[in-house]
C-alpha cells in the first residue's frame, strides 16, 4: 500500500463512497493522533476527565512508526483530540517529521503555552493550520468557561503569533464553541476577530460527539461570511490536506 499514489487512493475512496461500498479497500487520507491526553486546564464543556484514560504522552518513537506506516496515503495529520498538544515536549519534532514525510498537519491549542518561543517553533516545524480555542471575547465570560486560565495572556499570545506569522505561512483560526454560558459574548467575539487581519474565525456550536455541528467561518479583516453552514470545514480540510 505504501507505494499507492495519493491521488489513486482518493479516487478509489470517492468511488467507494459513490457506489456505497460498505467495506472500504481504500486507505484513510487523514489521521487524528493524540500527542497527549494531559491538559493544563479543566474547561466546563470538556469530556476529557470522564474518559477514564491514564494521563500520558505519545512517545516520539511510536509516533514516527505511525507516520512511516501512513506516509504512502495519508495527506493530513491532526494532533487534536483530548489534551493540550503543546504539553508534549516532542510536539515540534513530531510536526517537523510529519512535514518531512510530505504530509500536512494541524493542531488545536488553548493558547496558554503559545509563547513567542513556542510560536516560532510551530512556524519553523511547518505547521499548516492552528486553531486557538478562545470561546469568549471578555475575561468575565472566558473565566467561567475556562477557569484557571489567563485571558489576557492567551489573547496576547495570539496577537504575537499573528505578527510572527509573516507571509501567512500558517493558517490561524480563533475559535468559539458556542454554548449557553458564552452566548451573550457571541456577537462581540465575531466583531472583535473579524476586524483582525490574518486570522479566520470559527463558530462551532456545542454538540455531543454524535451530534451534528454547523461551522461558520468569517473572512479575516472583512467581516464577510465566506461559507456557512458546513462547507467551510470541508474547504479548510481540502486546503490543508492538499
Ligand atoms: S483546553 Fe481543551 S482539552 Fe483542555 S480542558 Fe479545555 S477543552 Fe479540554
Amino acid at each position: 500500500m505504501s507505494g499507492r499514489p495519493k491521488w489513486r487512493n482518493r479516487i478509489q475512496l470517492l468511488g467507494n463512497y459513490l457506489w456505497r461500498v460498505p467495506v472500504l479497500p481504500g486507505m484513510p487520507i487523514a489521521l487524528i493522533i493524540e500527542a497527549t491526553n494531559r491538559c493544563n486546564l479543566n474547561c466546563i464543556m470538556c469530556p476529557r476527565e470522564k474518559m477514564n484514560a491514564h494521563p500520558r504522552d505519545m512517545s516520539l518513537e511510536l509516533f514516527k512508526r505511525i507516520v512511516d506506516d501512513a506516509k504512502g496515503y495519508v495527506q493530513y495529520i491532526d494532533f487534536s483530540f483530548r489534551g493540550e498538544p503543546l504539553l508534549n515536549k516532542n510536539i515540534f519534532q513530531m510536526i517537523a517529521y510529519v512535514k518531512k514525510s510530505g504530509i500536512n498537519t494541524s493542531l488545536q491549542t488553548n493558547g496558554l503555552l503559545l509563547s513567542r518561543e513556542n510560536g516560532r517553533s510551530l512556524l519553523d516545524a511547518g505547521l499548516d493550520l492552528l486553531t486557538v480555542s478562545l470561546d469568549a471575547s471578555s475575561a468575565e465570560i472566558y473565566d467561567k468557561v475556562r477557569p484557571g486560565s489567563d485571558f489576557r495572556r492567551v489573547i496576547g499570545n495570539v496577537q504575537q503569533l499573528i505578527r510572527l506569522n509573516d507571509r501567512n505561512r500558517m493558517t490561524i483560526i480563533a475559535q468559539m464553541v458556542h454554548m449557553a454560558e458564552n452566548h451573550s459574548d457571541l456577537q462581540a467575539f465575531k466583531n472583535h476577530w473579524k476586524s483582525q487581519k490574518h486570522i479566520l474565525v470559527r463558530i462551532k456550536p456545542f454538540s455531543s460527539p454524535q451530534g451534528w455541528s454547523i461551522l461558520i467561518f468569517l473572512r479575516a479583516g472583512t467581516g464577510d461570511l465566506f461559507d456557512a453552514p458546513g462547507f467551510g470545514e470541508a474547504w479548510l480540510f481540502v486546503r490543508t490536506a492538499r
